[in-house]
């Protein structure tokens, strides 16, 4: 019988995919992470929680997957490219690159420390376009490639006092716009998931602060500031975002480049 000949893809999609993700010791980073993990991908930890190594070990012992630990600190462009060809290195390529790792400092324009604006620009902007850079050489050559930025509602909207994440975040979005066009001959997607609250530990020290700066129990902050703004007043999933990063890795999600998702329960629907 004559055999039925397979179409070449352009757009090799591999079983096991290695992925990078910054920000990765806690969580969103880390759900994102064991999700992948559950899957059978290779995962490439980064984060500064000193138990980073750990954690690596214990997602690897638990969904037999192969992991790897990095405590580059993403301000600093030479020890993300360190992380990258280390990865590299250790698993053939780096298939999907999540940039998730991200800071908040909440206060208004004329108190906000300058020190602290640069920080932000540099971990939650600056960062992703240097892990994108220091990936998208082997991206290319394999020509597949999946960059998925955690960005936020305040990437498509702004809230006061939050002049520096939301400017960062409006960038990324950009920057995921240009990363799109630039990759789209080369089988690379790049999309920014944008979500509403999640109940993090981010979250929880501005839970907090909000508290103690507006002379509110943490209950009215959550309730009156936080969920405010959303439709739906209920923090979003760990669980959702990871499906969905899941999904924008697989091959049915190859059309999907250069958008900006949203899962924030019908706050910039308004
Ligand atoms: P988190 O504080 O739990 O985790 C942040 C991670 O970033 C940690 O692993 C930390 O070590 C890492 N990190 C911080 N600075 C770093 C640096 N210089 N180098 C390397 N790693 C660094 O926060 P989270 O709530 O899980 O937030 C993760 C991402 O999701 C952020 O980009 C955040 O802006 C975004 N986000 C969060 C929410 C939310 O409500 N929690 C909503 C929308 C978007």
């Amino acid at each position: 019988m004559k055999k039925n000949k397979v179409k070449k893809s352009t757009n090799t999609h591999k079983k096991i995919l290695t992925v990078l993700i910054t920000g990765s010791t806690s969580g969103i980073g880390l759900g994102l992470a064991k999700a992948f993990a559950k899957e059978g991908h290779n995962i490439i930890f980064n984060g500064l929680e000193k138990d980073g190594s750990s954690i690596a070990a214990d997602v690897a012992k638990e969904f037999k997957v192969k992991t790897l630990y990095s405590s580059a600190n993403v301000l600093k462009a030479d020890e993300i490219d360190a992380m990258v060809t280390e990865g590299e290195k250790k698993f053939g390529s780096i298939d999907v690159l999540i940039n998730d790792a991200g800071i908040q400092h909440v206060a208004p324009i004329e108190d906000f420390p300058n020190a602290t604006w640069d920080a932000i620009i540099g971990i939650n902007l600056s960062a992703s376009f240097h892990t994108s850079k220091a990936v998208w050489q082997g991206m290319k050559k394999q020509k597949f490639g999946r960059i998925i930025n955690i960005a936020s509602a305040h990437g498509l909207v702004a809230s006061e006092f939050k002049s520096a994440y939301v400017a960062a975040k409006h960038g990324l979005v950009g920057l995921t716009k240009v990363l799109a066009l630039e990759g789209a001959t080369f089988g690379i997607t790049a999309n920014s998931i944008c979500p509403g609250y999640v109940k993090t530990p981010l979250v929880d020290k501005q839970i907090a602060d909000q508290a103690k700066a507006h002379g509110l129990s943490k209950e009215k902050v959550v309730s009156d500031v936080m969920l405010a703004p959303q439709a739906i007043k209920e923090f979003v999933d760990i669980e959702a975002i990871a499906a969905l990063a899941l999904f924008l890795s697989s091959s049915n999600a190859k059309m999907i480049t250069g958008a900006a998702l949203s899962i924030d329960g019908g706050w910039t629907a308004q």
